[in-house]
Parts: C-alpha cells; sequence; structure tokens
C-alpha cells in the first residue's frame, strides 16, 4: 500500500515513517522543511535499509498536490503538516490558519477528488478545552481552544467529519495526542526544534547538553502535588506505532466513517517528576528556576486511552524512564540535532 505522509520530515512523522516501512508500506512523504531536515529520510533509510520518496513541496501548493495524486496510487494519507508552537500561533494566527487550516483543505480536497479512502489525522488533546474533566474521553464533545493553535485542529477535526459524512468511502481517524517524548533508540532520528525550544523535553535536554543554562519551570503554584503542571507524556515511537494500527483499522473497516482515538499512556506526570527521573536516568543535573506560569497553560490533564486499546489494539509500552534515556540519546549524540538549526 502506498501512504503519502504529510510532514514526514518533523518529529513525529519520521518515527511514523520507520514504523510504516517496518510494517512493509511504501512511503511517499511531502514537506516543504519549515520546521525539519531532509537528513531525516537519511537517518530513516540507515534504520529501515528501506527508502522514501521524498516530495518537498507544500502542502497549499494545489498544482503539486494534482501531480502527486496523478503519479502514485495513493492508498491512504496521514496528515502531520502544520505549524505547531502554541504562543507563535497567538503572534501570527492568519499564518497558523493558513498554514493548518487552508493547507489541509486543500489536501483533503485533493485526496477527495483522487478517492483516496483512508485519512488520519494528526490532532491534539488541546481541542477538549479547558473546561474538560479528566481523564479525556472521547465521548467528550469538543471544547474551546484559547489560542490559534489549539482552534486549527478543532476546524480540522470538523471539516473532516463533515467531509466523511457527505463523501462516499473517506474513513477518517482522528488521532488525538498527549505529549510526545522521547526519540527513537538507535539515537538517529529525535527532536530538532528550531530555535528556542517551546515544549519541555527538548529544553531539557539541550540544558543537559550545554546548549542552554538553565530551565525556567513555569509554575510551581499549581493545585497539583509539587506545584508544577501535569501532562500525560508518552514515548514517540509507541506513538508512531498507534499511527500504524490507525491505518490498518481504518483499512479493516473501511466503513467511511469518522473514527477518534487518544493516544496517551493515561498516567499524569509533574514537570518536576520529569526533570528529577531525567537527571537520575542520565546522570546529568539540569539546573532549574521556579518562573511565572505560562500564559494558557492547563493544571493537569491525561488520557483515557482504553478507546485505542480495544478498538486499535494499542497501548503505550515504554516507561517514562525510557522516554528520558531516548531522549538523551538522540541530544547527546547529536547535540547540533539535524545541524541546520
Ligand atoms: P514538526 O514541526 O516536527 O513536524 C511538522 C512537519 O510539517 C515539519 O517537518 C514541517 O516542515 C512540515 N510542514 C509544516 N507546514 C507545512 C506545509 N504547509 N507543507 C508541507 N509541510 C509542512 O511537528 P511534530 O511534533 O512532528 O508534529 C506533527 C503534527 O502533530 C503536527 O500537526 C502537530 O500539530 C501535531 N501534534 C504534535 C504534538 C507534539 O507535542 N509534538 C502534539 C499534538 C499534535
Ligand atoms: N514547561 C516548562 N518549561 C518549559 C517548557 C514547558 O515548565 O521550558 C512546562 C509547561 O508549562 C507544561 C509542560 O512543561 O506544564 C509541558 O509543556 P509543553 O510545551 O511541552 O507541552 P504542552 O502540554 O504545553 O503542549
Amino acid at each position: 500500500m502506498n501512504i503519502l505522509v504529510t510532514g514526514g520530515a518533523g518529529y513525529i512523522g519520521s518515527h511514523t515513517i520507520v514504523e510504516l516501512l517496518n510494517a512493509g508500506y511504501t512511503v511517499i512523504a511531502l514537506d516543504n522543511l519549515v520546521n525539519s531536515s531532509r537528513k531525516a529520510f537519511e537517518r530513516i533509510a540507515h534504520i529501515t535499509h528501506k527508502t522514501v520518496e521524498f516530495i518537498e513541496g507544500d502542502i497549499r501548493d494545489k498544482a503539486l498536490l494534482k501531480k502527486i495524486f496523478a503519479n502514485y496510487h495513493i492508498d491512504g494519507i496521514i496528515h502531520f503538516a502544520g505549524l505547531k508552537a502554541v504562543g507563535e500561533s497567538a503572534e501570527k494566527p492568519l499564518e497558523y490558519f493558513d498554514n493548518n487550516v487552508t493547507g489541509s483543505l486543500c489536501l483533503i480536497k485533493a485526496a477527495v477528488a483522487a478517492h483516496v479512502p483512508h485519512f488520519v489525522f494528526s490532532s491534539s488533546a488541546t481541542v477538549y478545552g479547558p473546561e474538560a474533566p479528566v481523564p479525556y474521553q472521547e465521548t467528550m464533545p469538543l471544547g474551546t481552544a484559547s489560542n490559534p493553535y489549539g482552534q486549527s485542529k478543532i476546524m480540522v477535526e470538523q471539516i473532516l467529519s463533515s467531509t466523511s459524512a457527505a463523501v462516499n468511502n473517506f474513513t477518517v481517524t482522528l488521532l488525538r495526542y498527549f505529549n510526545p517524548i522521547g526519540a527513537h533508540c538507535s539515537g538517529l532520528i529525535g527532536e530538532d526544534p528550531k530555535g528556542i525550544p517551546n515544549n519541555l523535553l527538548p529544553f531539557v535536554t539541550q540544558v543537559a547538553v550545554g546548549k542552554r543554562a538553565q530551565l525556567s519551570i513555569f509554575g510551581g503554584d499549581y493545585p497539583t502535588p509539587d506545584g508544577t503542571c501535569i501532562r500525560d507524556y508518552l514515548h514517540v515511537v509507541d506513538l508512531a506505532k498507534g499511527h500504524v494500527k490507525a491505518l490498518q483499522a481504518s483499512v479493516r473497516q473501511q466503513d467511511g466513517q469518522v473514527h477518534i482515538y487518544n493516544l496517551g499512556t493515561g498516567r499524569g506526570i509533574s514537570v518536576k517528576e520529569i526533570v528529577e527521573t531525567f537527571e537520575n536516568v542520565t546522570a546529568k543535573a539540569v539546573p532549574y528556576t521556579v518562573a511565572p506560569r505560562r500564559v494558557g497553560d492547563l493544571t493537569a490533564f491525561w488520557a483515557d486511552p482504553s478507546k485505542a486499546q480495544q478498538g486499535l489494539d494499542w497501548q503505550a509500552e515504554h516507561t517514562l524512564e525510557d522516554m528520558l534515556k531516548d531522549a538523551w540519546r538522540w541530544q547527546e549524540n547529536n547535540p547540533e540535532g539535524y545541524g541546520e538549526n
């Protein structure tokens, strides 16, 4: 089967391509490299001994999409391409809506025109909104997002649901990720953010490798046992495997419906627990200060992952220690990431 992976050079996309190739799929990757490096594909080839057809380009380029669907018989799409920095999205809302919503719209239109039967979308736990009780369950309604990034995820979920209802044989899977961290155990691919990392783990590993002086923990006065925020961190390889399972389930079902799954561990971990466990498993110090809360951060949320366990036969298998060791191996072996930032 030929799978088009948009955003395939990125963090989650590159790990998912490894799992797709290992499972025997043929992968065509489309990425404009706005937040990634083509070197990821050399590393993927090293890990899997298989190659990926890489097309450098933008999901908003309608002529390019037409050409891709004419040249390849695409059996399924996994759509990762998007901008993902929450803070930046508030500063540049139009850029985020254009990239994430218009871009997705271009891709979905081209997919429907080419009669692609399976579409898997990278959504996020953020769509549950700040009012949702924990743990988050797929039966809960879409919430409101306080930033354009989260709003773009809600909008694309809605566009896909309406499209699936109107178009025959367009099976959609919405995967709501919690907090992916870690890296492939080879240490060859991992998270390589451009500029100052927004996310916790790349910041922690960059402090440990000496690239940054100290971590700021955003808020020490939350109503949690140690005062820091709680999230559901899962290994990026577990997340990648979830995409293969989702695709397999979509092919099995072929029902033209929308399927929604949380991909998380079901366990909440605090920021301080992350830092302490990282120090324990790597024997590297991570100096930190407790800084003011970051605007928009929720106190605590985690997944109810039981639907994915039952429906996809998927569950997160790596421990927190595995995630942190693997994140560190990637950073230690690649202090400058892919070396292009
Ligand atoms: P990433 O930035 O590493 O990967 C996204 C990729 O998409 C990059 O390679 C980028 O170059 C590419 N891209 C962006 N806009 C594009 C466009 N217009 N055309 C073609 N390529 C484009 O991010 P990631 O962490 O791998 O995230 C992948 C997806 O998962 C994103 O949609 C993100 O919103 C979603 N997601 C991520 C997280 C997370 O914590 N990392 C959590 C929930 C959801
Ligand atoms: N965080 C932090 N310092 C940082 C980055 C993040 O304390 O430099 C905290 C953040 O406040 C949140 C958690 O780490 O509680 C996870 O943040 P991240 O941005 O990785 O993911 P989010 O859950 O916001 O999508």
